[in-house]
């Protein structure tokens, strides 16, 4: 199965189908709720059967839904997997699958291009990052991936013992050799967490470690490490895998939460200045994007809307149907959002999608930071 990073997903929202449509389907397949392969099928039956029979816009091919059909109900794996998100076009050569550790909402998008939105929101929601648990004696380095553990280094440095007693000499000796060996164990890892760094990479790191030593593990972490602390945790380095996981998560939705509601307040500011590097409601969008001016897309969750896009030049616009840029017949499409937010991925914009967020809904649910 094809592994999910913004790359991939930008390559696919480059492709654009010429002759049959791209079939996209995301299908939750989530174990919690569906325990029968059967009870996810119904809904698969149900999408496909929807799609065989559209008779406006795009037609699909029979073989791309019998394909679909074929690969899912042939079985996979679900002790990790969720979500699916398959896209297939015969005429482009295109079948790609993804197995996802978190579950999509149910989806069957028939268009020339691949639907990858709930791709973005995925990736944007789950980035990769690090969790370094440190003690005294003992060190644990996580690393996560679409809120899955991919990596675990355990560390464990047995701290020097000293059972007699010799006096106040001796008391001070022995507490200055455990300092060393504390800091000495602290260093070493540090160290790991930077090897983990530059073997597997992550985003950002979240440091759980007990009041006395965060402080000195902070100063004998490499720079690179330091700089990608996004947060503290209060979880002891002896917790089990799935109580730090789930902390971690915690932790982590907290993050993403926050850099958006910070984002959206960039937004809000820089749209409300005249000459403002943001524009804010669907047709200034539209309109900064075509002239390649984003930086940053921010969506609300679940905003769709029917639309324009010009086949020949990429315009995208609220109204149709000539194309004001190359005069070309634009096509009429369900969602313009979606096909803004493949514009945006196509240009390697960053996408930002709000989940819950009442100020993006309030300037109109999608808005733009502009590169000029
Ligand atoms: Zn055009």
């Amino acid at each position: 199965m094809a592994t999910l990073t913004h790359d991939v997903i930008r390559s696919l929202a480059g492709l654009k189908a010429q002759e049959t449509p791209v079939v996209s389907l995301y299908l939750d397949v989530d174990g919690r709720r569906f325990v029968r392969p059967k009870d996810y099928e119904v809904h698969l039956d149900h999408l496909l059967k929807e799609a065989a029979s559209y008779t406006n816009g795009h037609k699909p091919a029979t073989f791309d839904l019998d394909r679909i059909e074929s690969h899912v109900k042939a079985g996979f794996d679900r002790s990790r997997t969720r979500g699916l998100a398959i896209f297939s076009c015969a005429s482009l050569d295109l079948w790609r699958v993804f197995e996802l550790p978190v579950p999509v909402r149910n989806q069957l998008i028939v268009n020339a291009t691949p639907h990858v939105r709930q791709l973005e929101t995925v990736v944007d929601e789950y980035e990769r990052f690090g969790v370094l648990l440190a003690d005294k004696q003992r060190a644990r380095m996580f690393v996560f991936e679409l809120g899955e553990l991919v990596d675990k280094s355990e560390l464990f440095d047995q701290l020097p013992r000293h059972e007699d007693d010799h006096g106040d000499w001796d008391k001070d000796h022995v507490r200055d050799h455990s300092n060393a060996a504390a800091h000495r164990h602290l260093k070493r890892a540090g160290d790991v967490a930077f090897h983990v760094l530059q073997d597997q990479g992550f985003d950002h790191l979240i440091v759980g470690a007990p009041e006395e030593i965060a402080n000195e593990l902070d100063r004998v972490m490499h720079p690179y490490l330091r700089e990608r602390i996004a947060a503290r945790l209060a979880v002891p380095v002896s917790a089990s895998d799935a109580t730090i996981r789930a902390a971690a998560l915690q932790v982590e939705e907290q993050v993403e939460r926050q850099k958006k509601a910070a984002m959206v307040a960039r937004l809000r500011d820089a749209s409300a200045q005249p000459g403002g590097l943001g524009v804010i409601g669907l047709d200034p969008v539209l309109k900064a994007l075509v002239e390649r001016r984003v930086d940053t897309l921010l969506v609300s969750d679940g905003y769709e809307t029917e639309g324009w896009r010009c086949r020949s030049c990429n315009y995208v616009a609220v109204k149709g149907r000539t194309c004001p840029l190359c005069s070309s017949e634009m096509d009429l499409v369900p969602d313009v959002v979606e096909e803004a937010v493949e514009e945006a991925i196509a240009q390697s914009c960053r996408v930002c999608i709000c989940m819950g967020n009442a100020d993006l809904d309030v300037m109109g649910r999608i808005g733009a930071l502009l590169r000029f």
